[in-house]
Parts: structure tokens; C-alpha cells; sequence
């Protein structure tokens, strides 16, 4: 019997709602054995980040390398990227080793208390380096906007926003709705040429949402190393995230945003 093994790339959570915490659970909850090599650490809490510090490169190429060597990923998932430098490393490793498994980048930008988690300069570098190698990629609203330099007020503004970020290179998109308010939340799929697809949920009334996006991202990859495809694993992975955010809704956890309960 094997593993069903996932990896991801991204930051640490001290407080253990988003991030590496929030992969590492998702993967488990969902069957999987999860691996990680850790970009960045963040002291934070559910009131805010306090600090980030970049994790030398080097030792991000050696976990990558630890890795890969020896604990294939059916799935990868990266998160925080927060300066150019780990970009560079992820593309040069991702490609050394051949990788060809699904990757779901979700293009991590600024935490929801508004604490910047990448270096400015370093949004570009993802567009180009990462995107032509990844399989997804994962915007909420304000991440598309910056992404596709498109205003977004509404279901139109996201396709037309998800079809920018595929000119740019993405193979998929899935611009996330979940900020924009109403009783259902929409997000659009495109794939390549593919007809968007819109995607529906309701939405969950809850005080906790923190990892919500580092959650649905790393359900999705963990739902593709299982052998779902795409869409299947997307329609899978909205469902853990309701049912995650519907079991954490009334939890206390500390003063400010808690976290999802898996
Ligand atoms: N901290 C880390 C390490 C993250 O990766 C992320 C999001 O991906 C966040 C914080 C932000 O989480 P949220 O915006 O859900 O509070």
C-alpha cells in the first residue's frame, strides 16, 4: 500500500489557521500524506501578522530537493512566495525533476488583515516564471485585480478578470468570489479555451475564514492526487471548504479571525 503523497510549498502560520498548518490538515482530512517545504515564516495570530521572515534560499532548494528525491508528490501545491529569489528556485527545481503532476498555485498576496505576504516586484516573476508550469492557478477578487489589472464588481468582471489572467499565460484560472457579498458565492473556472464555467456555493455566515484560500487550494491539489480530474476535484474541494467553514463557524479560537475547523 502507498501513500497518496502531496507536497506544498508555502509559509508557516504560527497560529496554525492558514498556510503550511492549513495544507498539512487538509491533506490529512482528506486522505492524503502531506509533505512541505516551508518558503517563509510568519509569527501571527488570528488578530494579524507580526513578522515574516524569508526562509534562505538554499534551504528552501534542499527541502524542495529532500523531496522530490525521495517522496514523489502525486500533487504540489504552492502558497506564499514572498520574495523573487523562491520563485526561481521553485521554477529551476520543478523543472530539474521533470515534475509532471497537477500543480495548483494559489497566488498568495495579502493576508485578510491586511499584512503584505509578497514583495511587489515578485507578482511579475510569478506570472512569468510560474504560470506557463502550473496546472491552476487560484485568485480570490483582489488577487485577479492585480493580476489582470481588470475592476471587479461582479460575475462579468471575474470572467473577463480570469480570462486576462489565462492570456498571461495560466493554463487555469479559478477566480474566487467568495469576497464579493451575496447569498451565493460564485467563482469561475476557465480552462484554456475551455467556456467559462461558473461554480456555485452558499454562502456560509461565519466570523472564522482564516486560510479559507490556502484551504480550498490545497484540497484541490490533495482531490487531484486522488485521480479526480479538474473540475471534479474543484467541485470537491468547495464542498470541504463549506463543510469546514460551516464546522468552525461558532468555534473561538482567539479574539480576532479563527480558523477553519477540518
Ligand atoms: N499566512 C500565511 C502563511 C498564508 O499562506 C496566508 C494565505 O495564504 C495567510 C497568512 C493569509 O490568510 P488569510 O488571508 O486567510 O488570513
Amino acid at each position: 500500500m502507498n501513500y497518496i503523497q502531496v507536497l506544498t510549498i508555502a509559509g508557516s502560520d504560527s497560529g496554525g489557521g492558514a498556510g503550511i498548518q492549513a495544507d498539512l490538515k487538509t491533506f490529512s482530512a482528506l486522505g492524503c500524506f502531506g509533505t512541505s517545504v516551508i518558503t517563509a515564516v510568519t509569527a501571527q495570530n488570528t488578530l494579524g501578522v507580526r513578522s515574516v521572515h524569508g526562509i534562505p534560499v538554499t534551504i528552501i532548494k534542499d527541502q524542495l530537493q529532500a523531496v522530490l528525491d525521495d517522496i514523489t508528490p502525486l500533487a504540489i501545491k504552492i502558497g506564499m512566495i514572498n520574495r523573487a529569489e523562491v520563485v526561481d528556485v521553485i521554477e529551476t527545481e520543478l523543472k530539474n525533476y521533470a515534475v509532471n503532476v497537477p500543480v495548483i498555485l494559489d497566488p498568495v498576496m495579502v493576508a485578510t488583515s491586511g499584512h503584505r505576504l509578497i514583495e511587489s516586484d515578485t507578482v511579475n516573476q510569478l506570472v512569468e516564471k510560474l504560470f506557463p508550469i502550473v496546472s491552476l492557478v487560484t485568485p480570490n477578487i483582489d488577487e485577479a485585480i492585480i493580476l489582470s489589472g481588470q475592476e471587479i464588481n461582479n460575475l462579468y468582471d471575474m470572467v473577463a478578470a480570469g480570462k486576462k489572467i489565462i492570456e498571461k499565460g495560466a493554463k487555469a484560472v479559478l477566480v474566487k468570489g467568495g469576497h464579493l457579498a451575496g447569498p451565493i458565492i460564485y467563482d469561475v473556472l476557465i480552462s484554456g479555451a475551455e467556456i467559462p464555467l461558473v461554480l456555485e456555493s452558499v454562502f456560509i455566515a461565519s466570523k472564522n475564514l482564516h486560510g479559507t484560500g490556502c484551504t480550498l487550494s490545497s484540497a484541490i491539489a490533495a482531490e487531484m492526487a486522488k485521480g479526480n480530474n479538474l473540475l471534479s476535484a474543484i467541485k470537491n474541494a468547495k464542498n470541504y471548504i463549506s463543510r469546514a467553514l460551516q464546522a468552525g463557524s461558532e468555534v473561538k479560537t482567539g479574539e480576532g479571525n479563527g480558523p477553519l475547523n477540518h
